[in-house]
């Protein structure tokens, strides 16, 4: 059984998202861990990749949810992303598609959020 409450965040492999991301769930939501879903530019790789993509991620966030009991799934975009160089404007509409594409999931959580990680490194709610 998980001990603790567990959040789940789908995020860029690179480095510099992951410790902002945690900080912010773990303050504004009270988590004790995070499970970190991370692929090389993801808002562009669940809206737009191979079938078999989407459903490896897909696969992890059911594990996060069904096994430790994660009620919140976190989606960023962020500034300079090498696995997705594209504009801000287009992530933002990547990052729209995958909450469609997450809420199409019905999965039994509380909530839902898609933000952008700015230059700065600060997490910005989208939706
Ligand atoms: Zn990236």
């Amino acid at each position: 059984m998980q001990h603790g409450k567990f959040g789940t965040a789908i995020n860029c492999m690179d480095g510099r998202v992951q410790e902002p991301t945690i900080k912010w769930l773990k303050q504004k939501y009270d988590f004790d861990y995070i499970d970190t879903i991370t692929e090389p530019g993801p808002d562009k790789m669940l809206s737009q990749g191979r079938p078999e993509q989407v459903e490896s991620i897909k696969s992890r966030v059911f594990i996060s949810v069904n096994k430790h009991g994660s009620d919140t799934i976190f989606m960023a975009a962020h500034y300079d992303c090498a696995g997705d160089p594209v504009s801000k404007e287009e992530h933002l509409k990547q990052l729209r598609e995958c909450l469609k594409i997450i809420r199409s999931w019905n999965l039994p959580v509380k909530n839902i959020i898609g933000a952008w990680i700015d230059e700065s490194w600060t997490v910005e709610v989208i939706e």
